[in-house]
């Protein structure tokens, strides 16, 4: 299949942007696929009301079908169509977070077909802030089924280049926009229960959900990786993000971390392999490998979020071998944004933690 590259910057006319998000809303009404940036990520979209539509996303990322989409709609008016039911709970949060970051896991409307709910009875829905990704959604009938726009099992694309480096000539179209601005998936809440639960942690914080709705739960499965019960979103079970090289995490002392992480790049690169460090701000000037990541400052997960999946990227292209990342530190424990990189690095490194 060609893949159509279809660029859209800043400063192009609205008339222009609208043009190529109409021919690309086209290609989804006719059952066809096009990844399109997201604040959050780049999306591979397809018609979420299409059966077949879905059945190409899974066959494009390679992704086991028992993996739920997310629908993304750009209008309130549109949620009544695919859920049985908006509980007020939802309806709070969907007011105070969306358009957003936010994913909500409905009981499904008859309309919602199971290719496109890897056969539950529930869809995730969200409605994203990106503009472009709003005029898209519009433009497509209203109903875009996306996941991140990868592979299945490699990190989500941050970047458009990354769309292509995976997609091309899988899917129709690619709409190569600025880079995201958030860098991790949303975050997911099943609202189907009274207590609402957060399935997947992202940008929005179990302490900003809190001070909407009151109790917020959060599924077990989250940080304990030897947890008896599968987790309740589907896809968290599969490994992810996972670069070529071997990813390890190294918690402990600052000064003591350093010093692990340089005995072990120095014996790696003795050995003629190359290795990687993600370090933090503070740190840099100490670092020794092939190729060292500086992931901002230890206090703003805000950065690291933005650039740890480029990073991952990164060192498969520069053939890194063993990768070492410092733990940033403590932000695993607080309850805000540092808690979903730190899922997402734990995740990334296989569970593989080491303390030093
Ligand atoms: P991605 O599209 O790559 O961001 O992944 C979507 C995530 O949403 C996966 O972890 C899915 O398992 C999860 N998800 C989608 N639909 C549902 C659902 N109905 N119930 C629980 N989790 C869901
Ligand atoms: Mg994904």
């Amino acid at each position: 299949m060609k893949t159509e590259i279809v660029t859209i910057r800043k400063l192009d006319p609205p008339e222009s942007v609208s043009d190529k998000l109409s021919y690309a809303g086209e290609i989804i009404r006719q059952g066809g696929l096009v990844a399109f940036p997201t604040e959050t990520v780049y999306g591979l979209g397809g018609d979420a009301l299409n059966p077949e539509s879905s059945r190409k996303i899974y066959a494009a990322k390679g992704r086991p079908s028992d993996n739920p989409l997310i629908v993304h709609i750009a209008d309130m008016a549109h949620l009544d169509r695919i859920v049985c039911e908006i509980p007020e709970k939802a309806q709070k949060l969907a007011d105070a977070f969306w358009p957003g970051p936010l994913t909500m896991i409905f009981r499904k409307a008859a309309g919602v077909p199971y290719q496109t709910t890897g056969g539950l009875d529930t869809v995730a829905v969200r409605m994203p802030s990106h503009p472009l990704a709003n005029l898209f959604i519009q433009k497509a009938g209203g109903y875009v089924a996306a996941p991140s726009a990868n592979l299945s099992g490699k990190p989500s694309p941050t970047l458009a280049r990354y769309v292509v480096q995976d997609m091309d000539g899988r899917i129709d179209m690619i709409i190569d926009a600025d880079g995201v601005e958030i860098g991790l998936e949303s975050t997911i809440v099943d609202v189907t229960c009274d207590v609402p639960v957060i399935l997947r942690p992202g940008y929005i914080t179990q302490q900003m959900l809190s001070s909407v709705v009151g109790e917020i739960d959060m599924d077990v499965t989250i940080y304990d990786s030897d947890c008896a019960h599968p987790p309740k979103a589907p896809g968290m079970k599969y490994r992810h993000y996972a670069p070529k090289g071997e990813l390890v995490i190294v918690e402990g002392e600052p000064q003591e971390v350093v010093r692990y992480i340089n005995e072990q790049t120095a014996l790696h690169e003795s050995a003629g392999k190359r290795t990687g460090i993600i370090g933090t701000q503070e740190m840099m000037a100490q670092y020794h490998a092939s190729s060292v990541k500086d992931a901002g400052s230890r206090g703003d997960p805000k950065t690291i979020a933005r650039c740890l999946y480029t990073f991952l990227r990164e060192f498969d292209d520069e053939d890194i071998a063993y990768i070492y990342a410092e733990s940033f530190g403590g932000i695993c424990e607080d309850q805000g944004f540092g808690q979903a990189v730190m899922n997402r690095l734990l995740k990334a490194a296989g569970h593989r933690v080491i303390h030093v």
